[in-house]
């Protein structure tokens, strides 16, 4: 596969030693941000993510949570400027030598992370000039694509080249993976890949151009791109948003198919909690910025291993859906957010939704001034960022937020929480 990793920049390289083999991405306290006017903003707060080799990995939370910016930045994707500014993404792509294509970042972004006491980044004195290192992260996330890593994107008509054929982009992409291919190897190819997404390779379909395809023939015509560069590693962003919900189900079969095997690792990002299920073995939950669990996917509902109150919160909200009930929780029912933005303070970044800090079962005080560290809620259980430290409690939230929504529509529950507020953001009751 083309280019090996020794090509890159020789700082990007990490000694086989420093590299835990089970692992085919490591994504490690990554810090985005943007700057609007005079004040820089976070987008993602020490951010981490693992995948394992062969593993499937859902990144999930409600529009604004920072997820599709995470994984954007530590692929290289971002337009975003400054963008990532500290962090750490070790990739070990089958037989390349492991890079971490974010290794020195924080020697040349014009800002660091926020250190003990502060909450918003920080500008710095540079080194180096930052239009030079900005080069240098491209040469590297470019050349990690050449190793092996493919994208199915949100908006098909968006990534699609729309003056090129639908047989000539796939062409193409086969000749990424297999540059030497004669004319008709790459011809060969592109109609397997039409084939495994269950497209009919007529020169009709192949003469296609974009603006000519539906939206589940655009979606599958991304996944066979994504595919003909014979990726080890797959990010999905999304990759059933505006389908309906008929095209929708055979994506996600789709999908299913292709990660079911176990040979590709990858990460799918999206709000849609059922799927993620369904495609995915781990789950990562973001929350305005912040992971706010991660574990198994099997752990997720398990009362033996309580989730966040958040995941729980997405659950519940799901399982409404599925039953056409309109959520009477916080935030949108499409997964959008109660309202939007980053908090950037010292704590629980979920307080201003959290059941638990609103009845007073845990120290506010806590919550509101210490960030919960993310840490097992039982032995071997999910691994959530909350204070509470009574599994127990966890376990009871869907009763406790059943009467509480119950007592709440009958006047009669008292809210400790009441119209305080949280920074300089208002907490809202609900209901
Ligand atoms: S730390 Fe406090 S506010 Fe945050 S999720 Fe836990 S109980 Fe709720």
């Amino acid at each position: 596969m083309g280019q090996q990793a020794s090509e890159l920049s020789p700082a990007a390289v990490i000694g086989a030693e420093n590299v835990d083999e089970s692992i085919i991405l490591a994504a490690r306290d990554v810090w985005v941000a943007v700057e609007v006017g005079k004040e820089v903003k976070p987008i993602v707060q020490g951010g981490r993510l693992s995948v394992p080799r062969g593993g499937i990995v859902g990144l999930v939370g409600e529009s604004g949570s920072g997820k599709t910016q995470f994984v954007r930045s530590i692929m290289g994707l971002s337009s975003l400027e400054p963008g990532v500014i500290s962090g750490s993404a070790v990739y070990s792509l089958p037989g390349q030598q492991a890079i971490d294509v974010l290794q020195d970042i924080d020697d040349f972004s014009p800002f660091r992370p926020p250190g003990p006491g502060e909450t918003h980044p920080v500008r710095q004195r540079i080194g180096w000039s930052w239009v030079l290192w900005r080069r240098r992260f491209r040469q590297r996330l470019a050349a990690l694509r050449k190793l092996g890593v493919g994208f199915i994107f949100q908006n098909p008509m968006g990534a699609l080249n729309p003056y090129l054929c639908v047989g000539t982009q796939l062409a193409e992409a086969v000749r990424v993976a297999r540059p030497s291919a004669t004319d008709k190897e790459a011809e060969e190819g592109v109609l397997h890949w039409l084939a495994q997404v269950h497209l009919k390779a007529t020169r009709e379909t192949l003469g296609l151009y974009p603006h000519e395809l539906s939206g589940g023939m655009a979606q599958r015509v991304m996944i066979a791109l994504a595919l003909a560069g014979e990726p080890h590693f797959l990010v999905a962003d999304e990759p059933t948003t505006g389908l309906d919900s008929h095209i929708r189900r055979e994506v996600v079969g789709l999908l299913h198919r292709i990660m079911a095997g176990g040979e590709l690792s990858g990460i799918v990002i999206s709000h849609d909690l059922p799927m993620i299920t369904r495609l995915c073995d781990e789950l990562t939950v973001m929350y305005r910025g912040r992971v706010v669990e991660e574990g198994p996917i099997s752990a997720l509902g398990d009362a033996a291993a309580p989730n966040h109150p958040y995941t729980r919160e997405l659950k519940e909200r799901a399982e409404d859906l599925a039953k056409g009930r309109h959520s009477a929780r916080g935030g949108g029912s499409d997964g959008s957010p109660d309202s939007t933005g980053v908090v950037a303070d010292l704590g629980c970044v979920y307080r201003s939704r959290c059941i638990i800090h609103r009845l007073d079962l845990v120290d506010r005080e806590r919550c509101s001034a210490a960030l919960p560290t993310l840490s097992p809620t039982v032995a071997g259980g999910p691994r959530v960022s909350c204070h509470v430290e009574d599994p127990d409690l966890l376990a009871d939230l869907r009763e406790i937020s059943a009467e509480y929504r119950s007592r709440g529509r009958q006047g009669g529950m008292s809210d400790s929480a009441g119209s305080q507020r949280q920074g300089s953001e208002a907490v809202e009751v609900t209901p």
